[in-house]
């Protein structure tokens, strides 16, 4: 039975995210935050400040308060440093407007052998977010993320086990260019494509992201722990939920794993209030 937490354990629960937090932006090269300036002295002449409540027109507290389930459960947006690599990047306020801002994207060495870039697919307000690793040669010669035998799996695990349609979730991969011969990306391709991948999830502000396969979840994650420890866990990645699990493609090599595949799924159903077939799931 789950109970209250007392003030201490609240308080050492929020030290310890904060804690969390200070290391994730760490592993990820920031040195040093900003120190707070001095708050500004108020003129003694200064008439009073205007109640708190005063600064808000007439009923938008109670509006606040009635806010849609979904803009309440949705995450707030994750802090601009890490999309600092690209000036502008953190002002593009749309996918259409990310997607432009990448263009004909040369920043890594796989633009050259690319025939499209694939930037990702669905509702670009989705309340659930799939990421996975880069573009393959199906999704290469079609421009979009997970077709080909694979996709078709991920397809089948939304629609069949999930209940959704494709289109109401978002697809994308960590990385936007294929590497020649299905080769893992490498460090310089993932660290020049992977703002990209923060700031469509700070767009979509989905409920929850699947990571899908250990290089997605370890690009994600910033950690180098086995996939097969970390699937089945929520993590967190830009105040977001997320679920890491096993790729599509993996499951068409050992179809014995779709039913952990299909126990992670259900986690994520249930943080999304998806009703659970009794029986079912992608098989
Ligand atoms: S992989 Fe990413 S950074 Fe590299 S060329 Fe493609 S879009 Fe640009």
């Amino acid at each position: 039975m789950s109970r209250d937490l007392t003030a201490p354990e609240q308080r050492r629960l929020m030290l310890d995210s904060v804690r969390d937090y200070l290391g994730q932006l760490a592993e990820e090269g920031l040195e040093g935050l900003p120190a707070p300036s001095a708050p500004a002295r108020a003129p003694a002449a200064k008439a009073a400040a205007p109640a708190a409540s005063a600064l808000v027109p007439d009923g938008a507290s109670s509006r606040a308060a009635a806010a849609s389930p979904a803009s309440q459960s949705r995450p707030a947006p994750a802090p601009i440093e890490l999309l600092s690599r690209y000036p502008g990047l953190e002002k593009t306020a749309s996918l259409e407007e990310l997607s432009a801002f990448i263009g004909d994207c040369k920043r890594c060495k796989l633009a050259p052998l690319r025939t499209h870039l694939v930037f990702g697919v669905g509702n670009p307000q989705a309340d659930l977010m799939f990421v996975g690793e880069a573009p393959g040669a199906d999704e290469d010669a079609r421009g979009e993320p997970f077709v080909g035998r694979a996709g078709q799996l991920l397809t089948d695990i939304i629609e069949r086990g999930m209940g959704l349609k494709r289109a109401d979730v978002y697809i994308c991969n960590v990385i936007k260019c294929r590497p020649p011969d299905n080769r893992n990306p490498e460090p310089d391709e993932v660290a020049a494509c992977e703002p990209f991948l923060m700031r469509q999830i700070d767009l979509v502000r989905p409920r929850a992201i699947v990571a899908l396969g250990a290089f997605a979840v370890q690009a994600l994650l910033k950690v180098k722990t086995p996939i097969s420890r970390l699937r089945g866990n929520w993590q967190e990645v830009r105040g977001v939920k997320l679920m890491p699990t096993f790729h599509p493609a993996y499951l068409l090599r050992s179809p014995g794993e779709k039913r952990v595949v299909w126990q992670d799924i259900q986690e994520v159903m249930k943080l999304l209030g998806l009703e659970i077939p009794s029986r079912g799931g992608a098989r």
